[in-house]
């Protein structure tokens, strides 16, 4: 570790020669230290602003951050990693070699799945094999699954510039090429059916249907609901990989918050932003408790929501893209568990048994399932010191609605047991005489911790075909030198959907 800050030290980072040439810098001003406050901090330094980081926790990452208690270590929140050239990126910026400074594996298993009838599927990273075992297991015909992947990978190549990589806010998204052409090939991308009439079409099996439903959950939605071009997450899994970082998913965060102290981002820890101040329609900087901070650039890595309500009283809301529906949220109960579960791997799953009921309870009734499904995340399965020999450290997550002020403390109550029963079903054990130590994350806790408005994971739900669109841009409308990056912003939440975030960000400030 001493050896990579050093080396981190000797490069010829944007301090160096800012001194050397003495430039008159233009200052910014990030508020939050969340991924993608990080990301944009790194991305401005990189463009030679002298930056600084305001943040209101202790600690940088936002909803990456990790914790330890009786020997066991849980990464807190985000457990899965795709797409991880985007954190590379950032290191590749000042020219540093990545894995000198942040390495990760991909993973050969994707996912274990189970269902109450003793099925199980182990999803490979290989696509071959993947498609011959879910053949088998699923008595689908292989032909099928192949042409359903192919037809993923095509709506991610069709929509990726355009949804994902440029400003939907911009006039000269809409006027290049691809755009145009992916516009001719709408009716390829299934926006006007949802993910789960998609999937029923292509397949017979209720199981299989209900694998591929699963991935509207990546970003906080239904599958009933989000449109069928959602279908392209599943190719971003299985064609880019799922990957763990070595130290887990707490070092993303870390290695690039370690980067920009070694190129001179200055960050200001539990100082949180009060207010962003303005002359008339410009922004001038950021006032907290203590300071006022003058600024040429203001990024907000805070909710879109709590940025205007908090930070902006007397500026005119933008209503229709902070009513927006709320992603989902969770409940998490992180568990010490004194034995080993063979079954199991870094992901799994056990599946409801009706889905649609157990989504229609979170958006449209606002609670949680009596039969919900639950995942389990077990990084000591890939780094054996994250929990005490011959144990496992459980991070076992049931989807939620968004807080809408419901009891978390009955539902916790409920959906504990619901949870312990449904495992000692489907894994035949007793998990209550395993669990040596628990700590529990509700969306309350979330909202308290990071400002996600209502404590949604991914800001707001991609439960319409128009969400993409309502989504607040990378920068303030109709306020000069404002910008906004993270997951209530374009184009979502996520690890690999923030750093875009910010890295568009970036791409529109001269
Ligand atoms: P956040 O992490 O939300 O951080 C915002 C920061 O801003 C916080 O540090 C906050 O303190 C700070 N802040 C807010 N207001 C102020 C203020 N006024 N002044 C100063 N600072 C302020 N994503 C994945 O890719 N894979 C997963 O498996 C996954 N699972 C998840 C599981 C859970 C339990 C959770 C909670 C999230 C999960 N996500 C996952 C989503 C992912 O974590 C988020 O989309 C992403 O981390 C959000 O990053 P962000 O940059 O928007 O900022």
């Amino acid at each position: 570790m001493e050896d990579k800050q050093s080396s981190l030290s000797l490069v010829k980072g944007c301090g160096n020669y800012d001194k050397q040439e003495q430039i008159q810098l233009k200052k910014a001003v990030i508020i939050g230290a969340g991924i993608a406050g990080l990301a944009s901090a790194l991305r401005l330094r990189k463009k030679r602003f002298e930056v600084k980081v305001l943040e209101a926790n202790t600690y940088a990452g936002g909803k990456i951050h990790a914790f330890q208690e009786k020997g066991y270590r849980f990464d807190a929140g985000p457990s899965l990693f795709t797409m991880p050239h985007l954190v590379d990126e950032l290191f590749e910026l000042f020219s540093l070699n990545p894995p000198d400074f942040f390495r990760y594996q991909q993973k050969e298993i994707v996912c274990n799945y189970f269902w109450e009838d003793d099925t199980s599927f182990s999803a490979k990273a290989d696509r071959f094999k993947f498609v011959q075992d879910a053949a088998n297991t699923f008595n689908e015909d292989p032909g099928k699954i192949e042409r359903y992947l192919a037809k993923n990978a095509l709506k991610f190549d069709l929509t990726k510039e355009v949804f994902l990589e440029k400003s939907l806010h911009k006039l000269s998204t809409y006027l290049s090429y691809n755009t145009l052409s992916s516009f001719l090939q709408a009716y390829k991308l299934d926006l006007f059916s949802s993910l789960n009439t998609v999937n029923e079409r292509a397949f017979k099996n209720d199981k299989l249907v209900q694998l591929f439903n699963r991935y509207a959950t990546y970003n906080g939605s239904s599958p009933y609901k989000t449109p069928g071009i959602m279908s392209m997450i599943p190719h971003l899994e299985m064609d880019g990989g799922t990957y763990f970082p070595e130290g887990g998913m707490h070092r993303i965060s870390q290695s690039l918050y370690e980067l920009a102290k070694e190129q001179g981002v200055v960050f200001h820890f539990e100082e949180p932003a009060k207010e962003i101040m303005l002359e008339g329609k410009t922004v001038t900087g950021v006032k907290t408790e203590e300071n006022l901070y003058q600024a040429d650039v203001v990024v907000s890595n805070a909710d879109v929501y709590a940025t205007y309500h908090n930070l902006l009283p007397t500026v005119k809301k933008p209503q229709k893209v902070l009513r927006q529906e709320r992603s989902s949220s969770a409940l998490i109960f992180y568990w010490g568990i004194n034995r080993t579960f063979k079954e199991l791997d870094l992901h799994n799953i056990l599946f409801s048994a009706d889905y649609q009921k157990e989504f229609d309870t979170i958006f449209d009734k606002h609670s949680v399932d009596t039969d919900p499904t639950i995942y389990i995340n077990i990084t000591s399965k890939e780094a054996p010191s994250d929990a005490p020999s011959g144990c496992e450290n459980w991070f076992v997550m049931v989807n939620t609605p968004p807080n809408y002020g419901q009891d978390w403390a009955s539902l916790e109550m409920e959906t504990r047991k619901n949870v312990i029963a449904k495992i000692n079903r489907m894994l035949k054990t007793k998990i209550e005489e395993h669990i040596e130590m628990e700590e529990i994350l509700d969306p309350v806790k979330i909202e308290d911790r990071t400002s996600s408005f209502r404590g949604s994971l991914y800001g707001t739900s991609s439960n319409s075909q128009f969400a993409a669109f309502l989504r607040h841009s990378n920068f303030a409308p109709n306020l000069r030198n404002l910008y906004f990056c993270g997951g209530s912003t374009h184009p979502g939440g996520g690890i690999p959907l923030c750093l875009l975030s910010a890295r568009i960000m970036a791409e529109g400030i001269d």
